[in-house]
């Protein structure tokens, strides 16, 4: 890219990105994870002493898919009372044969359908051809996308759900309405004991899901947990469970493995990268019976993916948005 840095607006990655796109990238960049062909830069997150903010940066560098940079942001509290959200993200991408700053990509609406992409090809390599039921554990911003995303990966027949925040839930089920699968509001022990496969997308700091809830042969991908004394699901599931990850660095520091992992009932040599089933060097499930576990905690080589791929259609649209820095 040249003649300046291009700017890419939330409208814009909205029109450009779809499930689709999204998917696509982060399976490839899970799979050059896995190769060892991208890797992510340590992560750096503080709370600032300002506005109950928190802040930081997610960086890294994908040798493959020849993206370069970092998303910057963090969370808000008081952005609601704004009517702003909360959660706040820019993705900066950089030339990696110059090192000159290439494009300004908005990262909301990123964050959340590269988020959704990644549950999603956790179903896509791990859950059961024949997983009918869908659970949800959430209701939030984030569940809304992980739906949608994850309702494309099998033939879904309803969704049951269940979130600590009951009137959240009429939002989630308009979703399912508007994609034709039926919801029912259950327990959380109900969409343990009836799901297929489970997505896990709250911001709990205990369990919501207990092991004796959950069926032989049921996909998790545990979402929400990607800060330290987060938890979702209770511990014991993931020494049942064969367990996958994004990064297992972060599964075992900030996701939701860092508990099983604490207690001793997990160690970091039991769990694989997704990307190790992507490149067809891991089998991934081998069982009907296996229960498997995608600990997603979100790297920012997915948010340079989804921004590249942004940028790059960005710039090949009729009409982009460039500033100079000369
Ligand atoms: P949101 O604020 O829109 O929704 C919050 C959800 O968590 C709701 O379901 C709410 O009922 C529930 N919740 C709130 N407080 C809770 C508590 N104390 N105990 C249990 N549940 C509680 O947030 P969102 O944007 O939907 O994000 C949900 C979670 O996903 C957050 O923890 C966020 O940090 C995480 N997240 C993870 C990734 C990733 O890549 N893994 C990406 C984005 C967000």
């Amino acid at each position: 890219m040249t003649d300046g840095i291009l700017i890419v607006s939330e409208g814009d990655c909205e029109r450009l990105i779809d499930r689709t796109r999204a998917f696509s990238a982060v399976e490839a960049v899970f799979g050059a994870m896995a190769r060892g062909d991208a890797y992510n830069f340590p992560v750096i997150r503080e709370a600032i002493g300002y506005a109950d903010a928190l802040y930081g940066f997610k960086s890294g560098f994908d040798k493959a898919g020849l993206a370069l940079g970092l998303k910057s942001g963090g969370y808000w509290p008081g952005n609601a009372d704004k009517g702003l959200t909360n959660h706040q993200s820019t993705v900066f991408l950089f030339d990696p044969d110059t090192g000159q700053l290439q494009a300004l990509v908005g990262g909301n609406y990123l964050t959340a359908i590269r988020t959704a992409a990644s549950s999603a090809v956790s179903i896509a390599h791990l859950a059961r051809q024949d997983a009918r039921v869908l659970g949800m554990i959430g209701a939030g911003h984030q569940a809304q996308f992980q739906l949608r995303a994850a309702a494309e990966q099998r033939s879904f027949e309803k969704v049951v759900a269940w979130n600590p925040h009951p009137e959240m839930l009429p939002k989630l089920a308009a979703v399912s309405d508007s994609i034709g699968l039926p919801f029912e509001s259950v327990s959380a022990e109900d969409v343990g004991r009836q799901a297929d496969v489970i997505i896990t997308i709250t911001s709990a700091f205990e369990p919501l899901l207990l092991n004796d809830w959950i069926r032989p042969g049921t996909h998790l991908a545990c979402m929400g947990t990607d800060t330290k004394g987060k938890q979702e699901i209770d511990a014991a599931i993931a020494a049942r469970a064969v367990v996958f990850t994004d990064e297992v660095a972060q599964s075992i520091s900030i996701g939701e493995m860092q508990h099983p992992v604490a207690d001793g009932s997990l160690s970091e040599a039991d769990i694989t990268p997704i990307g190790a089933v992507i490149n067809a060097t891991h089998p991934g499930r081998t069982d009907a019976g296996q229960i498997t576990l995608f600990d997603g905690t979100g790297v920012g080589l997915q948010d340079l993916a989804v921004a590249a791929v942004a940028a790059r259609s960005a710039a090949e649209s009729g009409n982009p948005t460039r500033v100079s820095l000369a």
